[in-house]
């Protein structure tokens, strides 16, 4: 079958590779429907891993179920289905308490299972024709059958839940007001989650003018540029007390506005800490921070760049000093995605419009160099095979 594969620094191509089949008697293997292209794949895709190359992406995956194990209950062949990014077992302890992004059975040594992602596991991706999901009956979520809400389901895979997950880190609740670094899709579906709970006021801070105006469009939001002004500052112009909570949808990746720039997207003007630290200045005393957005630890395997991206010049004496509250880590998505999914089927919430593309597989290679430079108008882009 074709999947994407992993070539090299900023180099993908769509290529023949061996099709999955069953393993175990709990996997089942779908038909690929609809596959995603992640903020997370970038990661790896800009050579900042230790990915090796011949490794299939793809962790936002859905599709019509194939072929069943014998021991898979619940799933038919020709269900319609879609499997959250983490691979979890379902009965471990984490599993049980929902933590289901930090599964101790499917990744020993590591925290969490994931398809097509370095470090993660060995479950090949599906940006490829098919899938093989192991246990199958906890990490595929059934749809209504048909082409109906397609591009909403695909988003339950991860950027739809960890958005959410971003809100529930900060403990949003209905009246308050909150901040969002990152207008990526992750920060975008953050904001609308935060419009969908109910919240006050939505500051939303990028310096992508398009990816504002769908934050100010789909989620009443307030746009901030950061590079029109320290976007603290703008912020508490207008909500001069501080916002009751914050989310950093970014991560390691920050752009710090107080470094030049040579070209449109210069990775060297990062500097890992400039938006928690801004989280910690925008948000009141005793207000909470979520944190989806990717940090990593040390990396014995990863380029020297990595090693030291784990380890921030974080203001803790502010936060302290705020008594601040944080949260962070991969997104629980099974904890979040049957709701959000009857949310969708109830026509409560339609998050299609972070969707900006959807091509086919074989276009992959150039729609990852256009989302890797943030190109105007590239938000979230779908992969149909
Ligand atoms: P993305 O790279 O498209 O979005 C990041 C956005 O942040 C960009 O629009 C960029 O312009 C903006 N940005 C850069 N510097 C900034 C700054 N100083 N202030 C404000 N905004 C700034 O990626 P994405 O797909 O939206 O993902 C965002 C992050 O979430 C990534 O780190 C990704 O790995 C992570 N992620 C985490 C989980 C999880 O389970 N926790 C799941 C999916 C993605
Ligand atoms: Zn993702």
């Amino acid at each position: 079958m074709n999947a994407v594969v992993y070539k090299g620094k900023q180099e993908v191509a769509v290529e023949e590779v061996e099709t999955p089949q069953i393993e175990h008697p709990n996997d089942v293997v779908i038909d690929i429907t609809t596959t995603c292209i992640c903020g997370s794949d970038l990661h790896m895709y800009e050579g900042r891993t230790a990915a090796e190359p011949g490794i299939v992406f793809g962790h936002e995956n859905m599709g019509t179920v194939e072929e069943v194990g014998e021991a898979v209950s619940d799933l038919e062949i020709g269900d319609r289905v879609v499997a959250p990014f983490n691979v979890a077992c379902g009965f471990c302890e984490n599993c049980e308490n929902g933590y289901t992004g930090f599964c101790t059975n499917v990744n020993p040594g590591f925290a969490g299972g994931a398809y097509g992602y370095v470090a993660m596991g060995p479950y090949q991706g599906g940006q490829a024709e098919k899938l093989r999901i192991p246990y199958a009956d906890f990490n595929a979520l059934k749809l209504p059958d048909g082409r109906e809400h397609e591009d909403s389901f695909a988003l339950l895979a991860d950027i739809f839940p960890t958005g959410w997950h971003g809100t529930e880190l900060a403990n949003l609740e209905s009246g308050d007001s909150v901040a969002i670094y990152g207008a990526g899709p992750v920060g975008l579906m953050a904001a609308y989650s935060a419009k969908l709970k109910g919240a006050a006021e939505i500051y939303v801070v990028d310096r992508v003018p398009s990816r504002l105006t769908l934050a100010e469009e789909h989620c009443d939001a307030t746009p901030i540029n950061f590079e029109e002004g320290d976007p603290v500052e703008q912020i508490k112009e207008i909500h001069g007390s501080g916002v009751d909570k914050g989310v950093d949808a970014v991560g390691y990746q920050a752009i710090d506005p107080d470094k030049e720039a040579d070209d449109a997207y210069d990775p060297a003007r990062e500097n890992p800490a400039v938006v928690i630290n801004n989280l910690i200045r925008t948000v009141r005393p005793t207000g909470e921070l979520g944190i989806p957005g990717l940090y990593v630890p040390d990396d014995p395997g990863a380029p020297d760049e990595m090693a030291a991206q784990g380890r921030l010049g974080i203001d803790f004496g502010l936060l302290f000093e705020k008594g601040q509250a944080l949260g962070t880590g991969q997104c629980n998505v099974k904890e979040y995605n049957r709701k959000l999914r009857d949310m969708i089927i109830e026509g409560r919430a339609d998050p299609s419009w972070v969707v900006s593309h959807r091509v086919d597989l074989e276009d992959a290679p150039g729609m990852y160099e256009k989302f890797d430079n943030r190109e105007a108008g590239v938000t979230k882009v779908l992969l149909e095979p």
